[in-house]
């Protein structure tokens, strides 16, 4: 018996129904990523056919919409293995697409659409710091860090780090971070966030801007300050200049260009294994 049980507390009870998996009716289930828009714009269910149609997949993929979600079925299963090896996010006109393929226990309502892996980038890190151990440091200050791009640990002078993050939306972006490189001397380090385009310089939340933003600035002030704090132990926080824009559209991890705003997809025929390549580009 449960230590909190109270004779006010009755346990649930129910009958078990037992459910033989190959008897139900999968049909294309199994071939099906579910998309959310972390966006306050709404595209019509034909805008995105068209859009998905235009992929050189090798087989058909077909849309179907409820509300805000999106149904995508790819009639051949090598695109989706390869496409959710390799997309947690797409772009469309600068809206960010939130994915999640198929599980066994998919349903509405277990699909959660408030955090997603993000590819983030740090600049203007001193060469001499890029240990994989560092990489972790600074990255895990915007969330959980899930992969490390790129060449850590290597002697040669790097542009940027780069991670994969995972990030809570709906929630200020962190916009970067400040390096302590020697006592007291402190160095601010931007975070740049790829496939984000549409997002607010006043609250920082993904999916809408500044004059739609329903916060008060103490409002964002203090949100902000809320996930800064969450994410920033063992770390001290350090207040900056006060009067100094925080969010600009350095956020933006990528330039504003149709190949990022809106992603077109191809599954090259030679590909043939499933990994987690950066689906952009560096530059
Ligand atoms: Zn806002």
């Amino acid at each position: 018996m449960a230590e909190n049980f109270t004779p006010t507390s009755l346990p649930r009870r129910g009958a078990k129904i037992p459910v033989d998996i190959y008897e139900a009716p999968k049909g294309n289930l199994q071939s099906l990523v579910v998309g959310k828009f972390i966006d306050n714009k709404r595209y019509p269910l034909w805008q995105i056919q068209q859009w998905v149609v235009s992929w050189e997949t090798r087989g058909r993929v077909e849309v179907s919409q409820d509300h805000d979600v999106y149904y995508l079925f790819f009639h051949n299963p090598r695109d989706w293995d390869i496409f959710v090896g390799q997309h947690n996010t797409l772009n469309f006109k600068g809206s960010l697409l939130l994915l999640r393929p198929w599980s066994y226990t998919m349903s509405y309502k277990s699909i959660n659409f408030s955090a997603t892996g993000l590819w983030v980038k740090a600049e203007g890190i001193p060469f001499i710091l890029t240990s994989e151990e560092f990489a972790t440091k600074i990255f895990g200050t915007a969330g959980g860090v899930l992969d490390i791009d790129g060449t850590p640990n290597s002697q040669a002078p790097q542009r940027f780090l780069r991670a994969r993050v995972w990030t809570q939306l709906g929630k200020p972006l962190v916009p970067g971070c400040y390096i302590e490189y020697e006592p007291d001397k402190l160095l601010w380090v931007d975070f740049k966030y790829e496939g984000v385009f549409h997002f607010c310089k006043k609250c920082g939340v993904i999916g809408h801007n500044t004059a739609e933003c329903r916060k008060s600035w103490d409002e964002a002030d203090q949100d902000l300050n809320e996930r800064i704090v969450a994410y920033s132990p063992p770390y001290e926080v350090v207040f900056g200049q006060a009067n100094h824009q925080l969010y600009t559209n350095k956020i933006r991890g990528l330039r504003i260009h149709q190949l990022f705003v809106q992603l077109k997809l191809t599954f090259s025929p030679s590909l043939t294994s499933v990994n987690m390549v950066p689906v952009y580009p560096a530059f």
